[in-house]
């Protein structure tokens, strides 16, 4: 992967960002999402925010190898606290980490995105946490898709304002995917529902705390949701 070349993870990104839009990619480890969109001519201009410094650094570096000193602003800062007011920036990104440090990452900074009109997300687990958020924030999802590479699946969502009555099942398997029903997406529902069942049966040898059974209620209620939307049940 370079600034010419992403992977087909941060491509997927890369395609929902709006043209001439004013970026700001949080944890942006060595910007490669802002120069590639650049180099494309595809934003106005960027700020590529990192908290730890060895990824600014390297950030930094590749802003500049690329001549877009001008164009992208590589700040060192927490999470949403890379945004001023004043950069007016309208689309975010935060891709590779978490859907549950994601959402945490939205939830500090909710105060930085007066100008921002579309969040792109791709959290590597746990999308719920971010579905829920935007219901709780004033956003909707416009769009989302599923993808594999290099024997990994990852989401991503498109959040921009709205409201919108999303169900358990919407929340849980995304609203969008749960009707695209891509081979990617049963796949990875395939895949987590055997994960679950393994956790339930290590849950049934565990003492049966008050916990546990709320932690096996919760799996089996996820299960049941999925099982229909896999045999096209859910409405
Ligand atoms: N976004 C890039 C990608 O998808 O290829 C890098 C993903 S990397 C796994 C996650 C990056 O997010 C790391 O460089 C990490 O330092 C940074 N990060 C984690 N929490 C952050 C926060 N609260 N604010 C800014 N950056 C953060």
């Amino acid at each position: 992967m370079n600034t010419n070349q992403l992977s087909e993870r941060l491509s997927m990104v890369a395609s929902f960002v709006p043209k001439d839009t004013v970026l700001a990619d949080i944890g942006s480890d060595h910007a490669y999402l802002p120069c590639y969109l650049m180099n494309k001519g595809k934003i106005r201009k960027a700020i590529a925010g990192e908290v730890v410094t060895g990824p600014f650094e390297a950030a930094t570096r590749n802003v500049a190898l690329n001549g877009f000193a001008d164009h992208i602003e590589v700040r060192l800062a927490n999470g949403l606290q890379a945004i001023e007011d004043a950069d007016n920036v309208e689309t975010v990104t935060i891709e590779g980490m978490g859907g549950t440090l994601i959402t945490s990452i939205l939830e500090a900074g909710k105060d930085r995105l007066s100008h921002v009109q579309r969040i792109i997300v791709q959290p590597n687990l746990h999308a719920i946490a971010i579905r829920e958020w935007a219901v709780a924030n004033g956003f909707c999802i416009v769009d989302e898709e599923i993808l594999l590479e290099d024997n990994k699946i990852y989401e991503v969502l498109v959040l921009e304002r709205g409201t919108a009555n999303y169900s358990k099942t919407d929340l849980l398997v995304g609203p969008v995917l749960r009707h695209k029903q891509s081979d990617v997406f049963r796949a990875k529902w395939e895949r987590d529902m055997l994960e679950w069942q393994r956790v339930i049966k290590a849950l049934e040898h565990a003492e049966q705390t008050e916990e546990i059974k709320r932690k096996k209620a919760n799996i089996q209620e996820n299960m049941d949701i999925v099982r229909k939307v896999l045999a096209h049940e859910e409405k």
